[in-house]
């Protein structure tokens, strides 16, 4: 989805002259992305008539006017994805009892801990119980986990009921006033009819305060019916998709929020117990348009005043070294990285996407090691990087030579890829050939 809308976008930034059959046009393939991507078709057609709207009202230059498509774009899929309905809050000093849904492999077990452990840190009495009696390895997996996290599990190897043991786990907990309980249930298959009736039979015995559905990020098309299949059967209060940190962008999102209506809470970026992160509806979306919203995430991370440089050097035709390291350098002040990592296609096809987060931190780092040890020519793009100075860099730095030509690949590959977005834009190649 994310490629097919970016493709739209970037259509618009090629085209100078710019004309109300050419909005037209890409207001189809936008909508003909998002249809792919199930999304409720109510809302597709709500996209293009808003825009379709706002472009009337708008006199001016056709660079004025791209803008405002990729805003109204950003804008309207923020929408889509807020569901109007307030998540669920938790309540101090009552057992909140928290149920997690959805297929198997969907990470329902990994998140289950992830959300056990943020609320423990935050200073909640919180416990976990395994009510899978279907995937063997489960008890353990859950075990091991609440072990890592230090939080209180319940569990029952020899009981083949998941009711009965998550009633008795419940009732222990209540009993010792925790106020976080979660139950992780069995992933079920779509056409496991038993296994939704189990899911049912759980959830009518709590009435959870909560039941949160689980979905696989990179599902994709069959997204819209899946969440509704869980929604139908038990009452979704909120919504977690998990493995964002790979390939996927998360298209389905806007259909499990469409099909369950209800909001998106978190999103799992990682197999780490740290990697969730509180799902924020605009920065989904520009990651969501992969490199139509790169160009400004690059201009929101970086402060004002480099930004001012990179937008001088990018009007002279320049992307430089300098650039990616005043990029680099905000990421690690912002925090999080993932979304933008995965918008630099040269560093996603190296690492196809598995590499954890803590190693994408220290991936940066070491870049920006290399990067202190070129000269000011260098890094401005006025000296060519030969051989020579390769040695030298590397000796400085104390990093391998191959790691300084990955380097100065990556940093060609987001060159042209901003040359793609930018066509002012001179390509590197001719600076740091090697030689
Ligand atoms: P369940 O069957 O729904 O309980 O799913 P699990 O929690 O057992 O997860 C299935 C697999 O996906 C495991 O190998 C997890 O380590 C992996 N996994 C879960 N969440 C994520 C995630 O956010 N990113 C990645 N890369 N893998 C994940
Ligand atoms: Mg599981």
């Amino acid at each position: 989805l994310g490629k097919k809308i970016s493709g739209a976008l970037l259509k618009l930034s090629k085209d100078y002259s710019f004309d109300e059959s050419l909005l037209n046009q890409v207001l189809k393939e936008i909508s003909l992305a998002l249809l792919q991507s199930d999304v409720n078709v109510k809302y597709v057609k709500q996209l293009s008539d808003n825009i379709l709207e706002k472009f009337k009202m708008e006199e001016g230059s056709a660079t004025n006017i791209k803008k405002l498509i990729q805003q109204c774009v950003v804008q309207e899929l923020t929408m889509m994805l807020d569901s109007k309905k307030q998540p669920f809050s938790l309540k101090r000093g009552k057992p909140n009892i928290i149920m997690f849904v959805g297929l198997q492999g969907a990470g329902k077990t990994t998140i289950c801990a992830k959300y056990a452990n943020q609320w423990k840190k935050k200073g909640w009495r919180t416990s976990l119980i395994c009510a899978d009696t279907f995937r063997a390895g489960s008890f353990n997996q859950l075990y091991q986990l609440a072990m890592k996290i230090r939080i209180p599990f319940y569990g029952n190897i020899t009981e083949t009921d998941p009711v009965a043991i998550a009633k008795e786990g419940v009732k222990i907990f209540q009993k010792q006033n925790y106020e976080v309980i979660i139950i992780d249930t069995s992933g079920r298959h779509m056409q496991e009819s038993e296994l939704f009736d189990e899911m049912k039979q759980i959830y009518s015995a709590f009435c959870p305060s909560e039941c949160i559905f689980v979905m696989d990020g990179s599902n994709g098309q069959a997204c819209f019916n899946q969440a509704q299949a869980f929604k139908k059967a038990v009452d979704v209060g909120s919504v977690i998709i998990t493995k964002l940190d790979g390939h996927s962008k998360g298209g389905g999102a806007l259909s499990a929020v469409a099909a369950t209506e209800s909001p998106i809470i978190f999103l799992g970026t990682g197999e780490h117990i740290d990697d969730l992160e509180t799902f924020k509806a605009e920065s989904f979306v520009r990651r969501l348009l992969g490199l139509g919203g790169m160009i400004e995430t690059v201009s929101e991370v970086v402060d004002l005043e480099s930004q001012k440089q990179s937008l001088k050097l990018i009007a002279k035709g320049q992307f430089t070294l300098r650039d990616l390291q005043q990029n680099y350098k905000s990421i690690l002040k912002m925090g999080s990285l993932n979304q933008f990592i995965s918008m630099i296609p040269g560093i996603q096809n190296i690492n196809q996407g598995q590499i954890s987060q803590k190693e994408q931190i220290n991936k940066i780092k070491q870049s920006l090691i290399i990067m202190d040890s070129m000269s000011n020519d260098e890094l401005n793009g006025i000296t060519q990087i030969t051989q020579k100075q390769l040695f030298r860099i590397s000796k400085g730095s104390g990093q391998p030579i191959e790691s300084i030509n990955q380097l100065i690949q990556e940093h060609r590959n987001f060159a042209r890829t901003l040359k793609k977005l930018i066509p002012s834009i001179k390509d590197c190649d001719s600076k740091t050939k090697k030689n």
